[in-house]
């Protein structure tokens, strides 16, 4: 049966050596410093936010949370942003998706500073990543990236299969693989014939939101599958591939929970040092 990739062990291993790394940052009086703005009572974003900020203070890292009221107008949060954007011992800023509906959040995604654009949506960033270059990628994508690559997985050549193809995840992953030479496929809500799809696949990535999706009968032997679906069913978190039967299968294969999720917040950490860095060698 499969090999498990735990990402939460990965993720501790990283937030290591990254806590050494900030240490190092602080002799030579850089503070890498990150800003989370979160606007509105949403449960799931809050307990996100507040993850982000521990993580950050874990690794000895300065974290600003700004929580606003749902009633904070779109001009208002353009003038903190832009407040932010100047000051210059702030070195990420994050805006917890999604906003209340009178804000629009490509206006507010384009208004952060590209350098200081840690979640790496910004379309320049996105434009850098689209053409190869060096960039903050996103975080989820960036960590899934990152774990494949730990785990020794082979990205060259093969055919990685993606579920999904939202902005913040299903897209992203394909281009960070494709520009490290894989094969890629984009399966969506209106793909015809999944199956005949996800049997094809030497690495399958499941990021659709749907509890189950995905059995040990849609692979292929030695498949690596990798679970990005984060889901509540009956007060329990479950990812969107049926474990057991998967794992039979697979070759190696990420738990949820324990697996993707905590290299999200591990790459955040990452692009915040990595923008502080930045920002004081162009001073
Ligand atoms: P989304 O709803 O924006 O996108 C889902 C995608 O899946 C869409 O492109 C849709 O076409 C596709 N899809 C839906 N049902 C499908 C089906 N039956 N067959 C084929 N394709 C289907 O969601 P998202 O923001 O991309 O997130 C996807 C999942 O990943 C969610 O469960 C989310 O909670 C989780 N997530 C986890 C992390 C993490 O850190 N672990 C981060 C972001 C998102």
């Amino acid at each position: 049966s499969a090999e498990v990739i735990y990402g939460k062990q990965l993720a501790e291993d990283l937030r290591q050596e990254m806590k050494q790394e900030v240490s190092e940052l602080h002799k030579q009086n850089i503070f890498p410093k990150l800003v989370v703005i979160i606007i509105g009572e949403d449960p799931a974003s809050k307990s996100y936010v507040k993850g982000k900020q521990k993580a950050s203070e874990k690794i000895g890292m300065d974290s600003d949370l700004i929580e606003l009221p749902e009633e904070t107008s779109e001009e208002e949060l353009l003038n903190l942003i832009d407040r932010f954007n100047q000051d210059r011992t702030v070195h990420g800023i994050l805006v917890q998706l999604p906003l209340p509906e009178h804000i629009h959040e490509q206006k507010v995604i384009e208004a952060i500073d590209p350098s200081k654009d840690v979640d790496g949506f910004h379309p320049i960033n996105v434009g850098k990543m689209l053409t190869g270059q060096d960039t903050f990628y996103p975080c989820t994508p960036f960590g899934i990236l990152v774990m494949l690559k730990r785990a020794e997985i082979e990205l060259e050549g093969k055919h990685v299969v993606i579920i999904g193809r939202s902005n913040l995840v299903g897209k992203p992953v394909g281009q960070l693989l494709l520009n490290e030479n894989a094969t890629v496929t984009h399966c969506h809500s209106r793909t015809k014939n999944l199956r005949d799809h996800t049997k094809r696949a030497d690495i399958i990535i499941v990021a659709a939101g749907k509890p189950d999706l995905i059995t040990g009968e849609d692979i292929k032997e030695g498949t690596v599958v990798i679970d990005v679906g984060v889901n509540r069913v009956d007060g329990q978190l479950t990812g969107d591939v049926e474990f057991e039967s998967a794992s039979e299968k697979a070759s190696h294969i990420t738990p949820v929970p324990k697996g993707v999720g905590p290299m999200t917040i591990t790459m955040l950490l990452h692009n915040t040092i990595k923008a502080a860095k930045q920002i004081h060698n162009h001073q």
